[in-house]
């Protein structure tokens, strides 16, 4: 091997992995004090702390003045942790001494200095390079100094998943806190897109980590002398992934079969493979091929969700789509809330991200699939479900429909006023009282029709009217006899006065015109009235003289 570089970590560089330690070292005080003891979490963390270059004693120190904590009670800590049998090593709690690995003979270090270096073309700025940001500040589209805090915090998340102290979700949940707080919801890519904060850092972290462990394996493969790389392998990859993940390729390969630097490849979006250095000969491959076999076999089993079968791959995507759809939801919560619509349409959204939730936690059961919450919750809007109190203000059914019975809703207050109530009223009437429902939907009906006719306003007040007063004592009337009911006393006729019409809508009738149609017909005063057989409506209401050829007496 070639002799060490001292010069490659420079000044700056150590910088940036000390800072990196210190983002360790606070979540690992954090974790201490919260458990009265060291995690397997927190001895992971401190491990790598040590790989960052600190000495146990510094850690020892640190932890010590954080918990303010006696020497007795630092012992027990530590006496804990080592007869803890997955403890990864033992000696950083048993030997606390001075000594720390120098930076040129910390391998671990310098190939991560290196990658990060050329990553950076040596300028040590913008990990996340790739992208162009820009952000929105009012109406004017500017590029400092939001976008370069931006890089700031990209930076620093790329650097604390590459040094394996923390993990993926961790990381992102600070980033998009940090930008929440500086009031930076969206983030304009220099393409013109835009993107949701929490999607726009995911991206970007991901993107920066796996384009320094590529670095970091092209260095490693150069120094064992091979062109060769195993694909490593997960459970739960997407068909194309799944064919080629687990195998050993040629660096030319990893780009003709595996996809390497395209979107839709190895190391593509949402890509969770990597690759390693392989020597043939020497590396045995971790996943052989009667394994990789037997769990395509085993991957490809069905299991039944709603009347549907998925395989291992859709399960996962079902649930990824399920969190998306929440995260959604949650939006949704605070946009309503911003536009200030009533109290009950914001809290019938909360309501039905509950049952989402829900829905999200029976689905994960049913499928043995661990619950990835964080995934949610990374948009960093805080507590969004409402109590079970709020929840039982709700029918069921109006949650699952939460967004189609709010139209509703407005469209029937719209109509006729104040009469629907509250949302929730609504949703009581809707469900739980289909007879009032039914009354309720038949005057929004009339009313619409109404409205759509080309009469005078006060016209259409007075026939409004009319229906109410009749709807009253349980008749209800079309618009056309509606619209016939001012007509009805005109000259040569006995005036009829609505009292007597709904006496004789009240009585049998005497004729039928049809199978669908019943008639009252009065000679005397000479008025017919036709009501639908099937929905008792009133049809039709006028003054005739004889009855009309073709009725049949039905009494
Ligand atoms: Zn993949």
């Amino acid at each position: 091997m070639e002799k060490p570089d001292i010069d490659s970590i420079s000044l700056r560089m150590e910088n940036i992995w000390r800072t990196a330690g210190l983002r360790v070292m606070q979540d690992v005080v954090r974790r201490i004090k919260k458990n009265r003891k060291i995690t397997s979490t927190a001895d992971y963390q401190i491990n790598r702390l040590l790989e960052l270059g600190q000495t146990t004693e510094e850690v020892e120190r640190t932890l010590k003045e954080a918990l303010n904590a006696s020497y007795p009670e630092m012992f027990r800590l530590y006496d804990e942790i080592a007869n803890w049998q997955y403890v990864r090593n033992k000696d950083v709690y048993e030997q606390v001494n001075g000594s720390f690995i120098p930076p040129e003979e910390n391998e671990w270090l310098k190939r991560m200095s290196e990658a990060v270096k050329r990553q950076t073309k040596d300028e040590l700025v913008n990990l996340a390079q790739s992208y162009g940001f820009s952000v929105m500040i009012g109406n004017r589209r500017a590029f400092t100094p939001f976008s370069m805090y931006y890089h700031q915090y990209v930076d620093a998340a790329i650097m604390d998943v590459i040094s394996g102290a923390f993990d993926y979700n961790t990381v992102i949940r600070r980033v998009v806190k940090q930008m929440t707080d500086s009031g930076l919801r969206t983030v304009d890519y220099a393409t013109g897109k835009s993107n949701r904060v929490d999607v726009a850092v995911r991206r970007a972290v991901m993107a920066g980590v796996s384009q320094i462990t590529e670095k970091i394996n092209e260095q490693t493969a150069k120094e064992l002398g091979t062109d060769y790389f195993e694909v490593d392998w997960h459970a739960n990859a997407r068909p194309s992934h799944r064919e080629w993940q687990g195998k050993v390729y040629s660096k030319e390969e990893l780009e003709t079969v595996c996809g390497l630097h395209t979107v839709t490849g190895l190391h593509g979006a949402n890509c969770g493979h990597d690759y390693y250095a392989f020597v043939p000969g020497a590396s045995k491959r971790m996943y052989p091929d009667e394994w990789l076999e037997e769990q395509n076999r085993k991957e490809a089993i069905t299991k039944e969700w709603q009347g549907k079968e998925y395989d291992a791959y859709e399960r996962t995507q079902k649930q990824r789509q399920m969190e998306t759809a929440m995260r959604a939801q949650r939006e949704k919560v605070q946009l309503l809330k911003d536009s200030k619509v009533s109290e009950d349409e914001v809290m019938l959204a909360r309501c039905k991200y509950q049952a989402q939730l829900n829905e999200y936690s029976r689905y994960c059961k049913k499928m043995k699939l661990p619950e990835q919450r964080e995934r949610i919750y990374y948009d960093m809007r805080g507590r969004v479900a409402p109590g079970k109190k709020s929840m039982s203000r709700f029918p069921k059914e109006m949650i699952k429909s939460a967004a189609k019975d709010t139209k509703q809703y407005e469209k029937y207050k719209n109509i006729v006023g104040n009469e629907v109530g509250t949302l929730a009223d609504f949703g009581r009437i809707k469900y739980n009282d289909p007879e009032r429902f039914a009354t309720l939907k038949k005057k929004v009906e009339t009313y619409s029709d109404i409205n759509k006719k080309d009469w005078s306003k006060e016209f259409k007040q007075n026939v409004k009217k009319a229906y109410d007063r009749f709807a009253k004592e349980n008749i209800y009337l079309s618009t056309h006899a509606l619209s016939r009911l001012p007509r009805l006393n005109k000259k040569g006729y006995t005036e009829v006065s609505e009292e007597y019409v709904m006496n004789i809508l009240k009585g049998k009738p005497n004729y039928m015109e049809d199978e669908k149609k019943i008639v009252y017909f009065d000679r005397k005063l000479q008025l017919s009235i036709i009501r639908n057989k099937e929905t008792k409506d009133v049809i039709s209401i006028v003054r005739r003289k004889n009855p009309k050829e073709g009725w049949k007496s039905v009494r």
